[in-house]
């Protein structure tokens, strides 16, 4: 039996507070004694943090990543009933946007290999009323923006990047390089507390290179005010408080090095499970090539580790046995969005229902111990071996 580590979860927040609690305290603080709690300074600090860090013009920030979904295709303007083409192996904000705003959202499948949205397919499902790409970055890895970008631009399409789980990778392709959200027409991210750069509860942003669209996203997040109380387009009320600002801007310097934990315990679970992998028993996510030329920036910032069961019958069995180990996992995601009551459509998506019957998500952040991971390889080589 291996000694079992005091307490495992899949995230850590407290852990990660208390580790830069004299930064964030005073953060937080200096807020509580000037008192700008709506739209204060450290929100227009926070945006432009943003802008430098991940080198694009403008950050509009807002209430919560599915409000910079919501934010992003309002700006865009597309008429009802217009196609989005979207991924069906994702967390469902995005079908659920489309649809709020009378769009209709069409399923493409994912790649086996790296569950990202496939362009091949992506290329197969546009029609004269397509409007839109929006891809998801899931689990911390960028897609394959190259292609589809290139199908974009020759089809006159708009790409909507949902960066949620990815803040902080970087693609580096033949023809586009540039962090992840920041490539396409607008891309978005959130700020849910476990999330790669989280703050104390909702939080969301949009980025764009555009100076009109970012002016339109602006309007629009504060009830389509150009000015005070005069109210020129239709909006909402999406700000990110100041107090969450300050936190976030204290984690953002840490972003980089919260990203490289996330990527070395990536590395570790994929030495660790290395012969369950040659044996036939599991397939790894693809990890982080070596880093050529100097270059430090990563192409997966890890959200999850997200594992695949060669034989999915045995996943229940395998997630049982982790849990009575007291080693937490997650099912990211259990059910595609087109076979959800909400969003149905009968379409035949073999791949992602394949995935969904067969991944499961380990325990991964930054303030996970070495010992804590080598005791969650251990329990699974155990479970394989027995
Ligand atoms: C978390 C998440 C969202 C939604 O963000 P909220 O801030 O919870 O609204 C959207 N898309 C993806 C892929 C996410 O992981």
């Amino acid at each position: 039996m291996n000694s079992q580590p005091h307490s495992i979860s899949m995230v850590n927040l407290v852990r990660q507070y208390q580790r830069y609690q004299t930064e964030i305290d005073a953060a937080m603080g200096s807020v509580l004694e000037v008192g700008d709690f709506i739209q204060g300074n450290a929100v227009k600090e926070l945006e432009s943090d943003l802008c430098q860090h991940l080198s694009v013009k403008h950050t509009i920030t807002c209430g919560n990543g599915t409000d910079a979904l919501q934010l992003a295709f309002m700006a865009l303007d597309l008429p009802q009933g217009c196609e989005v083409i979207i991924p069906s192996f994702a967390y469902a904000a995005l079908a659920e946007v489309v649809l709020l705003l009378g769009f209709v959202p069409v399923f493409a499948e994912v790649d086996p290999h790296t569950y990202l949205i496939d362009p091949d397919d992506i290329a197969r499902k546009i029609t004269e009323k397509t409007k839109a790409i929006a891809p998801v970055h899931l689990f911390g890895l960028v897609c394959n923006m190259d292609a589809i970008l290139e199908i974009a631009q020759n089809r006159g399409l708009y790409v909507v990047e949902d960066a949620a789980q990815a803040i902080g990778a970087f693609y580096r392709g033949e023809k586009f390089q540039g962090f992840a959200g920041t490539l396409g027409t607008v891309g978005t991210t959130s700020f849910f507390p476990s999330k790669n750069l989280g703050c104390y509860g909702d939080g969301g942003a949009v980025f764009c290179s555009s100076d009109s669209l970012a002016l339109i996203i602006r309007q629009l997040a504060n009830h389509g005010q150009s000015s005070k109380y005069i109210h020129d387009i239709v909006g909402v009320n999406s700000r990110l408080d100041t107090l969450q600002a300050a936190v976030l801007r204290v984690k953002l310097k840490h972003l980089e090095a919260f990203n490289r934990a996330r990527a070395g315990i990536a590395d570790r679970y994929c030495a660790g499970l290395k012969e369950l992998v040659d044996e036939g028993n599991l397939v790894l996510p693809q990890s982080n090539p070596k880093m050529e030329n100097g270059s430090t920036k990563l192409s997966h910032v890890f959200h999850q580790f997200t594992l695949r069961l060669t034989v999915h019958e045995k996943r229940e069995a395998f997630r049982q046995f982790l849990a009575q180990a007291a080693v937490p996992t997650m099912v990211y995601y259990p059910l595609p969005l087109h076979r959800q009551k909400a969003y149905f459509q009968s379409v035949g998506l073999t791949i992602t229902e394949n995935l969904c019957n067969s991944v499961l998500s380990l325990p991964i952040c930054p303030e996970l111990s070495v010992e804590e991971q080598d005791y969650i390889i251990a329990t699974i080589v155990d479970f394989f071996k027995k």
